[in-house]
């Protein structure tokens, strides 16, 4: 039999080991080697050849190839089962002048009647997603201004989803999250996505009013209220090299304000990157490797960090909990798939990432209904089998060719790669998990 090194093979060395790890995405094994078989696997001489092959490191190309496409039609078929986010953006308009926001060149909207596009908006999705699992989640701008319209446009939505039994979610920078509290205790809310960058100072500089007052106690006060209201609270912190080394205040202030100890509260890290439009000082910025490479030698001194987060590192995290490598990914960007994004115009987009940017419509749902087919169908056939520089990639399963617009960004076409230094993260991951925890 002509047994040869896997296509989808990933080793590399551990951080601060001599050891190393391979993984295999497709056959769904990861093991840790000593430095003198790693260099004799990829010196193309491996020992130990049986028990390699029944971890499918050592294949025959034609099996793995038939392997690799029936998990590629398992992955299609699981996907048409997945449940759908779909976006809704009442206002573009924001009352806070973050330092970094992508959205700051968008024409703010005129004044217009929301009442038929909620209607409207919520037609479309009992027609386009019938059948499909799905809720909403509603976006901005932001989307929790405390003005009469703009309570009264969350009341119409909670009150039209309410109606066809529909979650509810909402990302808000939690600013009049407190006063809300009451009207979204008649939803069913799955979860509110609040930013806090750091402890109260450095928040304040990144996240302030427009008339530069800071808005820390009236976030943090919304997270306790909502908390406290039983509402699922999901806190995101958008790094960049200025607040990352107030990550371990902020994960202090989070266990002080006994918010990791609740079942409803957890975390997320955003990266602080160049969407569309420059930011001023980018070299403040992180790339996707050298964040997490920060992040490494801050919870070594910080313990807290991992308190307040549990970073994934590819799929260090995964392999740790669940003792398992997780299904093969060949597609990592939801959009037009098992995400859309609708907007208080009538417009539909692909996903977060272009709702709202000229150019990037797809379509209306108000006032008629229009698709652009052809477009709709190049993010819907995006995956690792259709970026030519992906065929052939031996991370493609771990990375799922990235997100279609940061590629589209970059490369100026959305079947192109959006690469993620998946080595490296596991690299860093599982030195992290399996080493120093
Ligand atoms: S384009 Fe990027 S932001 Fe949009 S769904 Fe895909 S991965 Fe997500
Ligand atoms: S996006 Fe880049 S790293 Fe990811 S599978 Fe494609 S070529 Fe490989």
């Amino acid at each position: 039999m002509d047994y040869r090194l896997s296509k989808h093979n990933i080793i590399s060395q551990i951080k601060n080991s001599d050891e190393y790890f391979i993984i295999n995405p497709l056959s769904r094994n990861a093991d840790i080697l000593d430095a003198e078989t790693a260099g004799a696997i990829m010196d193309g001489s491996p020992p130990n050849k049986e028990e390699l092959i029944e971890k499918g490191y050592l294949s025959i190309p034609e099996e793995e190839e038939k392997l690799f496409r029936s998990g590629y039609l398992d992955f299609l078929d699981s996907r048409d089962e997945d449940e759908v986010q779909i976006f809704y953006v009442p206002t573009y308009t924001c009352n806070f002048n973050c330092t970094y926001c992508y959205q700051e060149g968008y024409e703010n909207e005129k004044p217009s009647d929301y009442k038929p596009v909620i209607k409207a908006f919520f037609e479309y999705v009992d027609s386009e997603f019938a059948g499909r699992r799905k809720y909403i989640t509603v976006f901005g701008g932001e989307p929790l201004l405390p003005d009469p319209t703009t309570r009264a446009k969350i009341e119409l939505i909670i009150e039209e989803a309410n109606k066809r039994g529909l979650s509810l979610a909402f990302v808000t920078n939690g600013y009049s999250l407190e006063s809300y509290i009451p009207m979204l205790k008649t939803a069913s809310v799955r979860e509110l996505q609040i930013t806090i960058d750091g402890p109260a100072d450095i928040h304040n500089q990144r996240r302030p009013l427009h008339s530069g007052k800071g808005t820390f106690s009236e976030v943090a006060a919304g997270v306790d209220a909502a908390l406290e209201a039983g509402l699922p609270v999901n806190l995101r912190a958008v790094m960049d090299k200025e607040n990352m080394p107030h990550l371990p205040a902020l994960a202090e202030l989070a266990v002080e304000r006994g918010w990791t100890a609740s079942k409803l509260f957890k975390t997320q890290l955003g990266r602080n990157y160049e969407l569309h439009y420059c930011q001023e000082n980018s070299n403040k910025l992180y790339d996707r490797l050298s964040m997490y490479e920060d992040l490494y030698d801050l919870i070594k001194k910080h313990p807290v960090v991992m308190e307040f987060h549990r970073p994934a590192y590819s799929i260090s995290r995964f392999l740790f909990d669940n003792g398992e490598m997780p299904e093969p990914l060949y597609d990592s960007c939801p959009g037009c798939k098992t995400e859309w994004a609708f907007d208080y115009s009538g417009q539909i987009f692909s996903c977060t990432a272009t709702v709202g940017k000229p150019g990037e419509s797809l379509g209306t749902f108000y006032p008629e209904k229009t698709l652009k087919e052809d477009a709709a169908a190049a993010w819907q056939d995006r995956d690792v089998t259709s970026i030519p520089e992906c065929r052939n990639c031996e991370l493609r399963l771990a990375c799922g060719g990235g997100c279609a617009s940061a590629a589209k960004n970059r490369n100026g076409e959305i079947n192109s790669p959006d690469c993620r230094p998946v080595a490296g993260l596991m690299s860093l991951g599982l030195s992290l998990y399996f080493k120093e925890n």
